[in-house]
């Protein structure tokens, strides 16, 4: 069985366990679940009513065509529409996997607006691009012609990923650094491997690398090697570097062993998913096999953490948010997933504490939504008296994540940033204050989502090459 065989059996078998003993014996396993994902497809896509009104083409951050792809889907002429769908996206196999649909396409279409449940869109695109890979229809990058001029991407996440594709098909040489030692960013280390297998992501890494893109991984731009080298190397630079510095919790106890940032426990599993040697697993540090788990915060990264937790084999696993259900920044749908597994929701609910060290407690305080604040959001208020202990052995905090402050740590003051700290870039063009310097993805954004960072870093690279393309402004640096 070929890599996306598996991967295409390991998703079909998550959908039809009814079906898995349904009398079909007599052909090969595989074959079965082959043709099951094909009629699974055909039958969601041909549920599209066409209705001339694509509020999910809309509501796609890359505006894919989706009901043309899903028409061709249902026509059984899946190559064609492979076509239309990655034209618009550099990952689509990505996407249908990790966007979170019911904030976008799918939450706009009109079956679903209409009480009928969404065509699920993220499903049959990651269907098309899986047959895709299997088929041999995903051709190598080969650029018709070759340029001198390079480009330095700092960040091998989606946003310099997208980006480094888009300058390579057109010749540009380029070269991608990482501080870590696999490329990919947070589809690489951050999002869980149930949710995105790694094989996926490393496809895609092979795909550029039999291209010709260079990565320099294990190398800290401002440490190993400065921003000023990387810009004197190469005709232009695009920083896409992510946000990575943990919000924390500042609470009497929180020094406590057993209390871990979200990023370092997900990076943690995600390395064992690729059978590297992880000592803090080993030793129970970032691994919650037979504990007692709560995770502070009600973002997507929390419910990444719970998830997690469970499938390593957690004795429980809490959910500690200070506003209600209905308030949480994360996807309902993923809410619903960790329910579904066994996560229990403490709404309303608030660390005042640790006890222990190790820890063996959280100190709760009860909270109430009140009075809605300049946003319109309703603000938590506390409620006295209410407080209690939830006991725990791994606390890991999931609190969000903010930008480093990269003008201070690469020693240039010139790259401007807002007054969140991320790099002021922009909005079209992405070009930064500083001549040939382009910003892309979280660090532009803020904490955001894949599919933003690869719209970004397609559009910027289109912006690099009409830079590039003006010799004068080059010699003029
Ligand atoms: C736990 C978690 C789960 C998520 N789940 C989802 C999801 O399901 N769906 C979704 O759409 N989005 C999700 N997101 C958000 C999404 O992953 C990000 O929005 C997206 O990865 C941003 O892409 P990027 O290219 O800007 O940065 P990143 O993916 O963060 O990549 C940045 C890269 O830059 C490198 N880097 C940073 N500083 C330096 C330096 N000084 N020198 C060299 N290299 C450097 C980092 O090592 C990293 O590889 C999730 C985020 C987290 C944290
Ligand atoms: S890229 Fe994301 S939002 Fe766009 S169609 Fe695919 S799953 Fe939906």
């Amino acid at each position: 069985m070929t890599k996306n065989q598996m991967l295409k059996f390991v998703d079909v078998e998550r959908d039809m366990p009814a079906k898995r003993d349904a009398g079909l014996r007599n052909k090969d396993f595989h074959e079965i679940y082959a043709e099951f994902a094909d009629a699974k497809a055909q039958e969601q896509a041909s549920r599209c009513s066409q209705c001339g009104v694509p509020y999910c083409q809309s509501h796609c951050p890359l505006h894919n065509n989706i009901p043309d792809w899903l028409r061709l889907t249902a026509e059984g002429r899946l190559q064609e529409a492979y076509e239309i769908s990655q034209a618009t996206n550099t990952f689509p196999e990505i996407c249908g996997r990790i966007c979170p649909q019911d904030r976008l396409c799918e939450g706009n279409c009109v079956i679903e607006q209409s009480g009928h449940g969404t065509v699920t869109i993220g499903a049959v695109e990651k269907y098309i691009t899986d047959t895709a890979w299997e088929k041999g229809w995903v051709k190598p990058i080969v650029p018709a012609q070759e340029y001198d001029q390079s480009v330095g991407i700092i960040g091998a996440g989606p946003g310099g990923l997208a980006a480094a594709d888009h300058l390579r098909r057109q010749g540009v040489q380029v070269t991608v650094y990482d501080r870590y030692d696999r490329a990919g960013g947070l589809l690489t280390y951050g999002i869980p491997s149930f949710k995105l297998e790694k094989p996926v992501v490393m496809q895609r890494i092979e795909q550029l690398e039999q291209a010709g893109v260079e990565f320099v991984l294990n190398t800290t731009v401002g440490e190993d090697i400065s921003f000023d080298a990387i810009r004197g190397k190469h005709d232009a630079v695009l920083i896409a570097t992510g946000v990575y510095k943990t919000r924390d919790l500042q609470a009497p106890g929180s020094g406590a062993e057993g209390l871990v940032n979200a990023i370092d426990y997900l990076t943690a599993s995600n390395k064992v998913s690729f059978g590297d040697d992880v000592p803090e697993f080993e030793s129970g540090e970032l691994n919650a096999a037979g504990k007692r788990v709560v995770v502070i915060g009600g973002g997507d990264t929390a419910m990444d953490c719970v998830r997690t937790a469970v499938r390593q084999g957690a004795t429980s696993v809490k959910c500690l948010y200070r506003r209600d259900r209905a308030n949480m920044p994360g996807s309902q749908r993923e809410v619903k997933n960790a329910e579904e597994e066994g996560v229990e929701f403490v709404w309303l609910s608030a660390p005042k504490g640790f006890t222990g060290d190790p820890v063996d407690g959280v100190m709760i305080q009860k909270m109430r939504l009140g009075a809605p604040d300049a946003t319109g959001r309703q603000s938590p208020e506390l409620i006295e008296g209410e407080d209690y202990i939830e006991k725990a052995d791994l606390v890991i905090k999931a609190l969000g994540f903010e930008p480093e402050d990269l003008p201070k740590l690469w020693n240039e003051e010139a790259l401007t940033v807002t007054r969140w700290g991320t790099i002021r870039a922009d909005f079209r063009t992405h070009s930064t204050e500083l001549p040939g310097v382009y910003a892309v993805g979280d660090i532009v954004r803020g904490a955001s989502l894949v599919v933003w960072a690869i719209r970004d870093g397609c559009e910027a690279a289109d912006s690099i090459l009409n830079f590039l393309a003006q010799p004068a402004q080059v010699a003029a640096e």
